[in-house]
């Protein structure tokens, strides 16, 4: 799959992408002056990187736009007048990336192309902190500029020598290699270490004053103050690993340049590899992501460069960038994408939910093609439309979420989007109760809801019948045999091995549900008969009934007769319900088409009760009064922590999903998470899983 947005399938006439390159290199440059000039972007370096590939692809593509002022031909940031301008003695370039091995492996390519076989490389972190140039005449430092456009950069002399890694002077054992007329032109970065970054915003905080958006910016920021004095409080380092004209000094490649600048003095990066092969170099990014976190400073990428300072002459530069050197990105949080359609989803309880259905693009590592928009108040306030270039965000293993839309580049004919009037499932008219965010479809008819309602039924927390998914309920629904839950407990093997699955064989056969699948879900329903009451009661899916409340509920009224008996002051009064939850359950065992249902399921067996309990064999309730939460898994026993929970309420105790200051115990299990290091924070015990099963046998805690 393509990085990039993939636009040109979209943009119809040749005036639609000169208008889209237009609309981008203005974004871009916008973007590119917040960054550099004001040290204060409005949006990540993934979102703008994807704006910066598209306009490199739609560049790429159609060569009759080209324009050397684009910002794909520039190197950086524009130089600012507060400072002096210095002429780089030879041009400070910017890199090309790679985002993914792919890409890399795609530069290899390149290299094996114009050296003949892939030559020694050397690999290093790339430093997300400030470009900068040092030049020292007999030893000695005479100036620092910046990279600015990459050509002239600022004068920050000053600034640089309130750094306290920077050396003034060379050390003597570097002084051999400086083979011409004693002067050498040096480059790196100067960065921030995290720590400081995060000490300085909290200290502008709490002075009311705006912090920097990242560790680069606040480094680029405060090397380029008026007042070196600043410069000097905010605690800069520097990674030095470049040198402006090769022949200033006596070493014949990167590796060896970096052992002179270690000898010279400067503060060089220890995390640098010579390698040769492309495994090697897969093998030197993936740990470089692995270690990201836990080093002190920032880096947003790998720099794989060809070592030999000969080879790399031979391929020589783009106008912006080596050829023999690659920067490997890291997976972005965020990039910028098309937002195709919005689609609407109904879901169990009838709640409609817009949809963003995006163009493909790789986020965090993942591919993300769809996110929600949750429902139409929040569509509004992010203003996206259909069309429009958005903004999506995921970090590691959380949901994807559309951020916004970019403004400047949304199409003329892209519309603001409204909650449809009607169900996109059934047609019926929707509605929006007063005090909800949500519209809802109310009709009991609706095809969605029941599939969705069929899925609840059937999942682990509620009746737990095991290969009851989306898809045989989808086919179920379509062949009119199933409509309710109480339908399930209506099939026979039988039939069900001749569900039409909706495909063909080769041959042109249907494919069916099969003999085996069959037995086993028949086998399923049958066990689901029994689950008790408030598996029941949460299955049936009343809405604002969770499992947890389902459970209350069952404990005070242990069978169904005994609920539907109950008027609304009574159900507010079970412990955790209250007037709204207990008017929905009311009401919703009053609705006659539910009353049906309810009927049919106890006419095929479902036992609407909770298990008989004898009083003699009620277990004694040591634990009332103490809260446990369960965290992961129960390996020794293998109980699921359903089981679990179980049997601890079963002898009086609570069970909670979350942990609080009123948490008794939290039993931690095989790979705990978060739990674990809540209770941990908040000083509350925790138990191992041999301790839980002590406790279950003997009924004590010891
Ligand atoms: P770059 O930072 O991606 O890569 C080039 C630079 O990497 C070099 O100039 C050098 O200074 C640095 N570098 C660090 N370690 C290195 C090493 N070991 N060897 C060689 N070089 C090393 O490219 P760029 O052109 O400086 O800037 C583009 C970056 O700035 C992108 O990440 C982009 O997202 C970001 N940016 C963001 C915004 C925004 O609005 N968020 C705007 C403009 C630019």
């Amino acid at each position: 799959m393509s990085e990039t947005l993939n636009l040109f399938e979209d943009l119809e006439s040749t005036d639609d992408v000169r208008q889209r390159i237009e609309a981008l290199r203005k974004e871009i440059d916008h973007h590119t002056y917040l960054y550099y000039v004001k040290d204060a972007p409005e949006i990540s370096d993934g979102a703008f990187d994807s704006l910066m590939r598209e306009l490199r692809e739609l560049e790429r593509d159609h060569p009759e736009y080209s324009d050397p002022n684009s910002p794909t031909q520039r190197v950086g940031g524009a130089v600012g007048d507060q400072f002096a301008p210095v002429q780089h003695e030879r041009r400070m370039y910017s890199l090309d990336d790679a985002m993914d091995m792919g890409e890399l492996d795609a530069w290899m390519d390149r290299v094996i192309d114009a050296l003949g076989a892939l030559p020694e490389m050397v690999c290093e972190l790339k430093i997300d902190g400030s470009g900068i140039a040092l030049t020292y005449e007999n030893g000695a430092l005479v100036r620092a500029a910046t990279r600015g456009d990459g050509t002239t950069g600022e004068d920050v002399t000053a600034n640089i020598r309130a750094i306290r890694d920077v050396p003034l002077r060379l050390r003597d054992e570097g002084m051999p290699g400086i083979v011409r007329d004693g002067s050498v032109e040096l480059r790196g970065e100067v960065y921030m270490p995290k720590s400081s970054f995060e000490a300085l915003n909290k200290a502008a905080e709490a002075n009311g004053k705006p912090g920097f958006a990242n560790p680069r910016n606040a480094a680029a920021g405060s090397l380029r103050q008026k007042d070196p004095t600043i410069t000097a409080g905010r605690d800069l380092s520097t990674f030095i690993y470049a040198v402006a004209d090769e022949a200033a000094l006596a070493a014949d490649g990167q590796y060896e340049l970096l052992q002179w600048l270690g000898q010279a003095g400067f503060h060089v990066n220890p995390d640098v590899e010579r390698v040769r092969t492309r495994e090697e170099v897969h093998a030197f990014c993936e740990r470089a992501v692995e270690r990201r976190d836990a080093l002190p400073y920032e880096i947003d990428g790998v720099v794989v460069k060809v070592n030999s300072f000969m080879r790399q002459a031979s391929m020589g530069y783009t106008a912006r960038a080596p050829r023999w050197a690659i920067a490997f990105k890291f997976p972005p949080e965020e990039r910028a994408t098309l937002l195709r359609d919005i689609t609407v989803q109904v879901g169990r309880t009838g709640a409609l939910t817009p949809v963003a259905e995006l163009e493909p693009v790789r986020v965090a590592g993942s591919v993300v093609a769809r996110a929600t928009l949750h429902n139409e108040d929040e569509v509004q306030r992010k203003d996206v439309r259909i069309g429009d270039t958005v903004i999506v965000r995921k970090a590691g293993d959380v949901i994807p979420e559309v951020l916004g839309a970019v403004e400047s580049l949304r199409p003329a004919d892209a519309v603001p989007w409204s909650m449809p009037k009607t169900c996109p499932s059934c047609g019926s008219p929707v509605i929006r109760e007063e005090g909800e965010v949500a519209y809802r479809c109310i009709s009991i008819d609706c095809p969605a809801q029941a599939a969705e309602r069929l899925v609840h039924w059937a999942s682990r927390g509620a009746m737990d019948i095991d290969g009851m998914g989306d898809e045989i309920v989808g086919r179920l629904l379509e062949s009119g045999r199933v409509a309710d839950v109480a339908d399930y407990y209506t099939l026979d093997e039988e039939e069900l091995s001749l569900l039409d699955m909706g495909r063909v064989k080769q041959d042109g056969t249907p494919v069916r549900l099969g003999k085996t699948v069959a037995a086993k879900l028949v086998a399923q329903i049958d066990a689901s008969r029994t689950r008790g009451f408030a598996r029941a009661l949460f299955g049936i899916g009343i809405r604002h009934v969770g499992k947890t409340m389902a459970e209350a509920i069952a404990r005070a009224y242990p069978s169904i007769e005994q609920l539907m008996a109950a008027d609304e002051e009574a159900l507010a009064a079970i412990e955790g319900v209250g007037p709204k939850i207990a008017h929905s359950i009311y009401v919703f065992l009053r609705t006659p088409d539910n009353v049906a249902v309810i009927e049919r399921l106890q006419k095929h067996g479902v036992v609407l009760a909770a298990e008989a309990t004898d009083a003699a064999d009620e277990l004694p309730q040591t634990l009332a009064g103490l809260t446990f939460v369960l965290t992961g898994a129960l390996v020794q026993s293998g109980m699921t922590r359903d089981e679990a929970g179980a049997a601890l309420k079963a002898r009086g105790a609570k069970v909670s999903g979350s942990v609080s200051k009123k948490t008794s115990y939290v039993v931690a299990g095989e790979a705990a998470g978060s739990k674990y290091d809540k209770a941990v924070s908040l000083g509350v015990p925790v138990l191992d899983e041999a301790q839980l099963l002590r406790i279950l046998e003997t009924g004590e805690i010891e």
